[in-house]
């Protein structure tokens, strides 16, 4: 590591790698054929400060940099990209949601639990026809005296069944596109709130974190449940998104970290016509191309990190880091593969899981697409129209 770490962030660094090795490393392959990572292990983390690992001390965080809490990502990445998955909607969605746009009184009162681990949080964006199109959202809030009536669907949400607060987003009545969208925290067990399914183990990757689908029929939620204003909830996804790709590509960092050093543990085990792999030069390529691979991945993570840190606009160097990482973390891990051989394609070893749950990177929090799409228009600014 290059980038010049204060002791602080070497600290929590150090704490982090410490904490995978012993808690994560040994149980993350039971947890992906179980399904579910043990609350336990959140409980642990929270002890550490890990769950609220950048919210303010005031609001029951541990205050961290933005430096340190990429590298705590990249260390719980290495060990579960499910577990990661949890913390990064738990901190980099839920949590940044509240503390940037809800009032202080919400503040006290629901980021206080998330950051100190008592209550788990799940942000809802997605739907059926919402994705890479977030602005068409079809989840209606109907205003009813001192609540609101919400309808309608949530796709593809991490931890949405589970989680004890789920942020979700919906639209006034008769409003289109980016008008009229709301956020509304909405609490477990709600009347009216129903999770029709749940995927863990059939995915290709993430099988320890829960995809939830959501539904709301005429669901009840007070009014003061509204977080800042009405029609504000464009502004809030994107300002929140922007916070959650930046995990996603710290996560990329520290996945593809861990198929790299079991690629170089096997190139010195494995011996083929009487020698190490590691001694041919097309192994020695895949080690390099690898190892460049996931330093420059870092290099834009903490770029991005240290801009949020100096308070400066990152949207660009976030969009670059999440799709450098999400590609970089397919090509490393498709290394891994080769350098294990067949050995690689078995579940014998960890590489096939480091293999799958690389795909997602590029897929959530703003495919790759819409990466390119973000990076190009800050580049190239507005363009004539036809
Ligand atoms: C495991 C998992 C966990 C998730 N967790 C959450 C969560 O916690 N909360 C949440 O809100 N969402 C979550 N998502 C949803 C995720 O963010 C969406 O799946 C993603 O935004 C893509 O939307 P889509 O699947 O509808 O694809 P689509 O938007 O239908 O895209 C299909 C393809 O078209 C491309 N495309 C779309 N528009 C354009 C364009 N204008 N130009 C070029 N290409 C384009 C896309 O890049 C993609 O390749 C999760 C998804 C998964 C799979």
């Amino acid at each position: 590591m290059d980038f010049r770490l204060t002791p602080e962030q070497q600290m929590v660094r150090d704490m982090a790698r410490d904490f995978v090795d012993k808690e994560v490393m040994p149980h993350a392959r039971e947890w992906e054929e179980k399904g579910e990572i043990p609350r336990s292990v959140t409980d642990e983390m929270a002890d550490l400060g890990f769950m609220g690992a950048p919210t303010p001390v005031e609001y029951g965080g541990a205050g961290m940099d933005y430096v340190s809490f990429m590298l705590l990502i990249e260390e719980i990445a290495r060990g579960s990209s499910s577990l990661r998955t949890t913390m990064s909607v738990h901190i980099s969605l839920a949590q940044s949601h509240l503390l940037k746009w809800a009032s202080e009184e919400q503040k006290q009162k629901w980021v206080v639990p998330l950051a100190r681990g008592v209550k788990h949080g799940a942000w809802a964006l997605t739907e059926p026809n919402a994705g890479s199109d977030a602005a068409n959202q079809q989840t209606t809030a109907r205003k009813e005296g001192d609540h609101y009536i919400l309808n309608g669907a949530k796709r593809f949400i991490s931890d949405g069944g589970v989680a004890d607060y789920v942020i979700v987003f919906a639209r006034l009545p008769g409003t289109q596109k980016y008008d009229g969208i709301c956020s509304f925290l909405m609490e477990k067990g709600t009347p009216g709130f129903s999770v029709p399914k749940t995927e863990t183990k059939t995915k290709l990757g993430l099988r320890a974190s829960p995809t939830a689908d959501l539904a709301f029929d005429d669901c009840k939620i007070p009014a003061d449940h509204l977080i800042g204003k009405e029609g504000d909830g464009w502004n809030q996804a994107m300002y929140v998104l922007n916070q959650g790709r930046l995990g996603v590509a710290a996560g990329a960092v520290g996945l593809a970290r861990a198929a790299f050093e079991a690629a170089v543990k096997y190139s010195k085990e494995r011996k083929t016509f009487g020698r190490q792999i590691g001694a041919w030069q097309l192994i020695k390529e895949m080690i390099a191309e690898s190892a460049v691979d996931i330093d420059a991945a870092r290099f834009l993570v903490l770029r991005a990190a240290q801009q949020k840190d100096l308070g400066e606009d990152n949207t660009l160097a976030v969009s670059m880091a999440k799709l450098f990482g999400a590609q970089m973390a397919q090509r490393v891990t498709d290394r891994a593969i080769q350098i294990h051989g067949g050995y690689g394609f078995s579940g014998d070893f960890e590489v096939e899981r480091y293999f799958r749950d690389a795909r997602i990177l590029g897929l959530y929090e703003g495919t790759n697409e819409i990466q390119k799409i973000i990076i190009s228009d800050r580049i190239l600014g507005p363009l004539e129209k036809k």
